[in-house]
């Protein structure tokens, strides 16, 4: 991939490059294998001395053109898709962390990952101590243990849309010998590149924006390739130290750069096998051509929104990192000079019960279980994510029980703003 190359052309055209007489558009391998001349071949692809391809599980020709691509968008050395965005952070943890280590996340992440990191990861061995992104270094740093072995934080929280201060949670991690993790899914490398910033391990629900258009559950794991694992060799042995089930392999001497990509796939992909299927990997990769149009029209519309129920009497409260104003502007106008993202999360007077009326109204807007797609849609924490718990509990898992979470789509804003009106209406 040409690396002078701009976020738009790596989104259209980044990943696939034909040859003479190939396809013009990425083909679909739909193949679990791949045929060899001789099996003395196919014994050097196992011993990792060649490349190619033997099975699906570990790579695919159309899963390994759309990671390229997210790869080029993120400015990384290597990537590799996962099923969806829950294996991503899995893989991205567990390839660095066993029974007894520890990693330190912003409490402000994605409830299926908090769940991750606190409930399962804890019953592998593995604890994890949230804290408030917002706290001061000095206070972040008495999280950090002998053992902690990583540092997590998503760019834009889903829900919460906390923005995270990447620079000072790349000093942190550093300082304490481990990589930063950046959950970079709501903003997307078109307003975010947290390489830039200091970040080492960039993760994404490519579920969302990416795929665009609701069609397919996947994940992505890139890596910078510049935290020097080497210099940590004490704390990373499966980087650093011979795998005992891969013929000896030390993947920091014969892989460089490539080592903890290299790993995650020949170790973690080859035993839990969470692969994205090439089908659905053909189908991001239609997505990400427009990633780079959608994500504007998404921002604007969303401000517009965010603006327009901010000045509404009925509403309580906007959260919105693009809306000036916000806690979280000054943070999103450095990480993020273009734009944020398109989900918003509001409040109305009425609370729980005005909330339901308002939803129930709604015409083009559409209550689902998702966010970030083309489509305007809208969710009610407190009646449906979270609806186990009772206001209190909402309060303290960070939810008000009045929060409406609206993604917003790339349709005329007008339109949107119409919808969201005549259902607000007494
Ligand atoms: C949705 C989401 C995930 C989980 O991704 P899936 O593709 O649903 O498994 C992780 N992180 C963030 C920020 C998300 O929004």
């Amino acid at each position: 991939m040409n690396r002078n190359q701009s976020q738009g052309t790596i989104c259209v055209q980044g990943g696939w490059q034909p040859k003479n007489g190939e396809p013009r558009v990425l083909p679909i391998y739909q193949s679990t294998t791949f045929k060899y001349e001789t099996s003395e071949q196919m014994g050097r692809l196992f011993d990792l001395e060649e490349n190619g391809y033997f099975y699906t599980r570990l790579a695919n020709p159309t899963n390994d053109a759309v990671a390229a691509k997210i790869c080029a968008l993120e400015g990384g050395v290597a990537a590799m898709l996962t099923s969806s965005g829950q294996a991503a952070n899995m893989y991205a943890v567990l390839n660095i962390c066993s029974a007894g280590d520890h990693v330190v996340s912003a409490a402000t992440i994605y409830g299926g990952t908090s769940n991750l990191f606190t409930v399962t990861l804890k019953r592998f061995g593995i604890e994890c101590t949230l804290v408030d992104p917002d706290a001061s270094e000095e206070e972040l740093s008495k999280a950090f243990q002998p053992n902690t072995r990583a540092v997590f934080g998503e760019t834009i929280a889903n829900p919460a849309l906390v923005v995270l201060d990447i620079e000072k949670f790349a000093r942190l991690a550093h300082s304490h010998g481990v990589p930063l993790i950046v959950d970079n899914t709501f903003a997307t490398p078109i307003n975010c590149r947290p390489f830039e910033w200091g970040a080492d391990i960039v993760t994404h629900s490519t579920t969302k924006y990416m795929d665009g258009h609701a069609m397919c559950v996947g994940g992505c794991i890139v890596d910078s390739g510049n935290f020097d694992w080497e210099a940590h060799r004490d704390k990373y042995p499966g980087l650093t130290t011979p795998d005992e089930s891969y013929h000896g392999v030390v993947y920091t001497e014969k892989f460089g750069k490539g080592a903890y990509i290299t790993k995650a796939t020949a170790q973690l992909m080859r035993d839990m096998g969470s692969i994205q299927s090439p089908q659905n990997a053909f189908l991001l990769n239609v997505g990400l051509e427009t990633l780079h149009l959608r994500m504007p029209r998404h921002c604007d519309n969303a401000k517009q929104v965010a603006g327009y129920l901010k000045a509404r009497e009925d509403v309580d409260w906007v959260c919105y990192p693009g809306l000036e104003g916000d806690k979280y502007f000054e943070l999103a106008g450095k990480y993020m000079p273009v734009g944020t993202c398109g989900v918003i999360s509001f409040g109305l007077k009425g609370g729980r019960k005005a909330a339901a009326r308002f939803m129930d109204r709604l015409k083009l807007a559409a209550i689902v279980t998702h966010v970030a797609d083309a489509r305007t849609s809208v969710l009610h924490p407190a009646s449906h994510t979270h609806r186990q718990l009772n206001d209190e509990q909402l309060r303290e898992a960070g939810v008000d029980p009045s929060m409406i979470r609206l993604s917003v789509g790339i349709e005329d804003v007008n339109d949107i703003i119409g919808d969201l009106e005549q259902a607000l209406k007494e």
